[in-house]
């Protein structure tokens, strides 16, 4: 017989899968890192129980403690199946711009869940970030996850998808395309892509609206950068310590719109259901087209699943509304 012991045994060993119709323009081969294909829908499965594991082992997570994070869904996920299975408490602390449906799949894993104001400056006392760490002082036994600065973010990714990456591509993969919000998973598989080859190059996708692209490019955190976007999951009004820019060879941003008809062309093209930042990583590489040569072996890491947008980006009314489509 071959089983799991329990659900968090079927995180990682995601397929890799061929994109055909929006590739099309582009000289070489792209390949999708599915990362749906993970018990919690997202690739967060996998650093989730990776800071839970470094906690519990530091002893910072003690049985019956409680779990706190600021997440924009999909973290919170991957931490729920994690409390559920291993016995701890979960609170999520969200942002109010997320979708409908990432809140009610944390209340339906049994997460207790905070809603807090998008506009709202980080070190405000109502910003998901100030009130997730609030939470942690207030209430007793409890652990203040923080996926920004936890290293075991960028870790899970230079020891599961990193590798994962280089085996199924037979170690011909050479350049790495993805969105960037915490910097974990660019950086860790960055970290573990470049150790195996120096020549492979890593690039972020990013939004209009977020400091990453001026901040590699110039040094500088410049506030005139940020304001408030539609797309989810990537870009940021802040500079995680999850983002190793040094392995980054580059930023290319994505406008809101541009992401949300490309999650719908995912869908409608290549029969692939995915999430908003999916939609921004394959306009992405469009982009980067005049980077890549005929024998290039491009992956693109699709973060999580469309069942999260389908009162948002796949539905008519609301990308209309947003003036997405006609
Ligand atoms: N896409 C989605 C849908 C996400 O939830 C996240 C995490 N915020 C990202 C992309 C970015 O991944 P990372 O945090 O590892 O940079």
């Amino acid at each position: 017989m071959e089983y799991a012991e329990n659900i968090l045994g079927t995180i990682g060993n995601t397929p890799l899968v061929k994109l055909n119709k929006l590739t099309s323009e582009l000289p070489c081969l792209v390949l999708a890192k599915y990362e749906t294909f993970n018990p919690g829908n997202s690739v967060k499965d996998r650093m989730a129980l990776q800071m839970v594991e470094d906690a519990e082992a530091e002893g910072i997570l003690q049985p019956g403690g409680t779990i706190i994070e600021g997440t924009s869904g999909n973290t919170g996920m991957g931490l729920a199946l994690a409390a559920v299975i291993k016995g701890y408490k979960m609170i999520c602390v969200i942002s109010d711009k997320q979708s409908k449906e990432k809140m009610d799949i944390l209340k339906a894993m049994g997460s207790e869940v905070h809603i807090c104001p998008t506009d709202v400056a980080p070190d405000d006392p109502r910003s998901y970030y100030s009130t997730a760490k609030r939470l942690s002082t207030e209430i007793p036994n409890s652990w203040y996850v923080n996926q920004y600065d936890n290293p075991g973010n960028a870790k899970a990714h230079y020891l599961s998808t990193g590798p994962e990456i280089w085996n199924q591509t037979d170690g011909k993969i050479t350049h790495f395309v993805v969105g960037v919000g915490t910097g974990g998973t660019i950086s860790g598989v960055g970290k573990y892509l470049k150790e195996k080859n120096p020549s492979i190059k890593v690039w972020g996708v990013d939004t209009y609206g977020s400091v990453f692209k001026k901040y590699h490019e110039t040094g500088i955190f410049d506030e005139n950068e940020i304001y408030p976007y539609i797309t989810e999951g990537i870009g940021e009004d802040i500079l995680p310590k999850n983002v190793d820019f040094d392995i980054i060879d580059g930023f290319t941003k994505v406008t809101d719109k541009d992401a949300a008809v490309y999650t719908r062309r995912l869908a409608r093209e290549e029969g692939m259901f995915l999430g908003n930042s999916a939609g921004a990583a394959i306009k992405g590489v469009q982009q980067l087209k005049e980077h890549f040569t005929k024998d290039d072996v491009v992956v693109v890491l699709f973060h999580d699943h469309g069942s999260r947008y389908v009162g948002k980006i796949f539905n008519d009314d609301w990308m209309r509304e947003k003036g997405f489509i006609e």
